[in-house]
């Protein structure tokens, strides 16, 4: 039975309903919530905008042509294919509708027991002038794709540029944020130039290619330990990374940035690695957010106040020894785990647990051979941290096809310093400033305008249902 066109509604005894939870996100914690509920007498429907998961810590290689997209996404309806008691839709949630425990779509309304909100992060610009009309995130596929070929254009179009000045800014790639993702970005853009493409385009002057690595504060990879700190930035800057630290950015243009104090760099390529702030919807739907546009939540991952509705990852603000926990993939799919278990607890008439992360430990990789860890209160450097860093995002990654997939891919890339994933699609923008920007869906007024009939549970009333 696939999973998205049955599923089960009614469970139990006939006429019986069983609680519905509705599951926004198929990220690491809407997901891991989803699998945890296999088991459970609830019907579970999961929503998300794509139809597809992302393993978003190898997302920064598909921009820099290491990987293809469908290596590091997996589509949802394959994951739930054999779990009964869940039903995937693919919709944008443009609504919580509180008062009546209704998520909103576009051409639905679906009523729900319990809500599990993990909707994730979008890129936080801070207000900088021109950077959400011109600089390049990089927090979903479809914002790493347009990237790559963006990078790749800049080199074919430098090819055949007469023009000292525009060939300069054509070559000259500013990374803003030097995060992890900053980083990580940073030495596999630098490994693509220096290698496939120094062999590929003899006629450009790899002297004149830059790499900047730009960041407010004054190191690399701040809340890694010093060491590793230190040992990040001499391998970037080997790589012909340069690094601008201390250097706010002050204004972007469409092929310029601006550092405070004035410096502007002519470039086609802003990368904005910056910051992270909640998903939007909530901010508008009356849930209670912090500065951050997360959602506060209770330790056990309840919404104050609001009866039925969690909300777990990167969405979710909690503190745990008076320091908010990062946004990281561990963080998502514990809360996602636990969200789930709670919920359980309250239908059985139990006491909901609190969340205590369980930290696995910390890792960045600069390029072949060279990353950082933080294992167990040690630290670890160059090529042990690379392989535990492999061996790590690979165990990790969902689907057999896809870790085989990237294993062969990374060992081509190894052996022949080569990157296989180098077409320009069409879509390939000539700079950040032309980039398409999908309209917000509107959400469905209550009581009217949908497409299709819905039935008593929020369900088609046309679709086949399971048990
Ligand atoms: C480039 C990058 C690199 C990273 N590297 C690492 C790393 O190396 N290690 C690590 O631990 N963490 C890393 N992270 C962080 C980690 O990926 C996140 O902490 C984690 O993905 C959070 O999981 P989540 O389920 O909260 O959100 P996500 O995984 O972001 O999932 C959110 C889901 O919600 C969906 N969605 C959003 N809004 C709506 C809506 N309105 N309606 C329907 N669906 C919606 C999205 O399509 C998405 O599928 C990285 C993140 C990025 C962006």
């Amino acid at each position: 039975m696939d999973a998205g066109d049955g599923g089960a509604v009614n469970g139990g005894s006939e006429g019986e309903r069983r609680p519905r939870v509705v599951v926004v996100g198929a990220g690491f914690a809407g997901l891991w919530a989803v699998q945890r509920l296999r088991r459970e007498p609830v019907d579970v429907l999961l929503l998300d905008r794509q139809n597809y998961h992302t393993f978003l810590p190898l997302l920064y290689q598909v921009a820099a042509a290491e990987l293809g997209p469908t290596d590091i996404a997996y589509p949802v309806r394959s994951i739930l294919r054999d779990q009964k008691n869940a039903t995937f839709r693919m919709a944008e949630v443009v609504e919580v509708d509180l008062e009546h425990s209704e998520v909103v779509t576009p051409v639905e309304r679906i009523p729900y027991d319990h809500l599990i909100l993990g909707m994730g992060a979008t890129t936080h610009y801070f207000g900088v002038e021109g950077a959400e009309e011109y600089a390049f995130p990089l927090r979903t596929m479809d914002e790493a794709i347009p990237l790559r070929h963006h990078v790749l254009s800049r080199f074919e179009e430098a090819a055949y540029e007469a023009d000292a000045e525009h060939r300069q800014r054509l070559l000259t790639f500013a990374i803003v944020g030097a995060g992890p993702t900053g980083v990580e970005f940073s030495g596999a853009l630098s490994e693509l130039i220096y290698g496939p493409l120094q062999k590929d385009f003899p006629m450009i002057d790899m002297a004149t290619v830059r790499i900047l690595l730009i960041e407010a504060m004054d190191g690399v990879l701040q809340g890694m330990p010093a060491e590793l700190s230190d040992y990040a930035r001499d391998r970037l800057e080997r790589r012909k990374v340069e690094l601008k630290m201390g250097s706010a950015v002050a204004r972007v243009g469409p092929d310029w940035v601006e550092i405070e104090g004035g410096e502007r760099i002519g470039t086609e390529t802003i990368v904005w690695t910056g910051g992270v702030r909640g998903a939007q919807g909530p901010r508008d739907w009356g849930l209670p957010v912090t500065r951050s546009g997360q959602i506060e939540v209770e330790r056990t991952l309840a919404v104050p106040g609001r009866p039925g509705v969690w909300a777990a990852g990167d969405l979710a603000y909690l503190e745990e020894d008076g320091e908010p926990l990062p946004g990281v993939a561990p963080v998502a799919l514990q809360q996602g785990t636990l969200a789930a278990d709670n919920i359980m607890r309250q239908i059985r008439g139990e006491e909901p647990k609190a969340f205590h992360y369980r930290d696995p430990g910390m890792l960045a990789v600069i390029g072949r051979n060279a990353a950082v860890a933080r294992l167990g209160g040690r630290n670890f450097k160059g090529f042990p941290a690379w392989v535990v860093w492999l061996v790590v995002h690979v165990a990790k990654l969902i689907g057999f096809r896809n870790r085989v997939l990237v294993l062969v891919n990374w060992a081509w890339n190894y052996l022949f310093f080569e990157r296989a994933v180098r077409l320009i699609l069409p879509f390939a923008r000539r700079s950040a400033g032309d980039r398409p920007r999908p309209e917000r869906p509107r959400p469905l007024p209550r009581g009217g305008g949908s497409g299709e009939p819905v039935g008593e549970e929020g369900v088609a009333a046309d679709e086949p249902r399971g048990g």
